[in-house]
């Protein structure tokens, strides 16, 4: 039988497990459960477990014929010591020890990365930015992150917190972040920046509200997008605003990184045939250092699977010594 590893893709409403083939990323078998994390650590990683026996037993083998398990998660975490920090999308889960645990379990190794990281291994392996050496993977929704692969391998830096991308600061006197800068990237142009502003500017006869049934808080930017779409002022400007910010951001990072490849995920950039017009020119005016013809900037290929597929390539790189 050939070679598999099994993926795992932790996130705060879902965790997903997939046999995945070592070979060319194939998903084998895939299963998923609730997250649940109030339900505590203990049970969690309990569930976790039977989840990967599950997804094994689909595929019609032991768990311990796999190569390992590559998890990936929702940070913070800390990738060092294989550990979960996350109490604010996983409630309960500070601290906790998932690499250890599974280890126990199955006797398999294990490695735990972040949620970015893993989709920038994902679709460099096999989706959109496949056989890149040098890629910009870049995530737009709850918050911004980001995944850098130099040289074909993941790029970690000091304490493997390296990716921050969000937090890159795009104006000076900007709204003020939790991370204690003033103007971070993800304060201006991640989803709930759009919605905070859409809430703030929607004219109460306007067509976002009314695409929001009247309540200004359950304006989401599928609702500016939609609306801009149907040529509501207010939401076309917000929505080219987005556009222009995710360019800025990019572009910044490309003058620093001047990656063959950059993709996009997240929610936001299902909007990518919208924003991409704005986006991209934002990118060109701006890429002045790095020639932007010779970069390609694509929208994220591997959808849903992007998390297994990349946990998987992420414990085969492990395996190899390479992370
Ligand atoms: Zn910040």
């Amino acid at each position: 039988m050939a070679d598999v590893i099994i993926g795992v893709d932790i996130g705060g409403t879902s965790v997903v497990a997939a046999v995945v083939a070592a070979a060319d990323g194939r998903v084998l078998s895939r299963d998923t459960m609730p997250t649940e994390a109030q339900r505590g650590p203990e049970d969690g990683m309990r569930r976790i477990g039977d989840l990967i026996a599950r997804v094994a037993a689909q595929a019609g083998l032991p768990v311990d014929h796999a190569l390992g398990i590559g998890i990936g998660c929702t940070g913070p975490i800390d990738s060092v010591r294989g550990r979960i920090q996350n109490p604010y999308t996983l409630p309960t889960w500070d601290d906790m020890p998932v690499v250890d645990a599974l280890v126990e379990r199955f006797g398999r190794p294990a490695l735990l990365l972040h949620d970015c990281a893993v989709a920038a291994l994902g679709e460099q392996w096999v989706g959109a930015g496949q056989g890149a050496r040098h890629l910009l993977y870049i995530t737009v929704g709850t918050g911004i992150g980001g995944g850098i692969i130099v040289g074909g391998r993941l790029y970690r830096g000091v304490g493997l917190l390296a990716g921050e991308v969000g937090h890159q600061v795009i104006d000076l006197n900007g709204p003020a972040c939790y991370c204690g800068a003033r103007g971070c990237w993800e304060m201006l142009a991640a989803a709930p920046a759009l919605s905070k502003l859409a809430a703030g500017r929607a004219e109460p006869d306007g067509l976002m509200l009314r695409l929001a049934g009247g309540d200004r808080e359950k304006i989401t930017p599928r609702i500016v997008s939609e609306a801009a779409a149907q040529g509501d002022a207010v939401a076309k400007a917000l929505w080219e605003q987005e556009a222009r910010y995710l360019g800025i951001g990019v572009a910044n990072l490309m003058n620093v990184l001047a990656p063959e490849v950059v993709v996009m995920g997240g929610g936001i950039m299902q909007g990518w045939e919208s924003l991409a017009p704005v986006f991209l020119e934002t990118i060109r005016a701006r890429g002045a250092m790095v020639p932007f013809d010779q970069i390609r900037v694509v929208p994220a290929g591997l959808g849903l699977n992007a998390g297994v597929i990349g946990a998987a390539r992420g414990l085969a790189a492990h395996l190899r010594g390479e992370l």
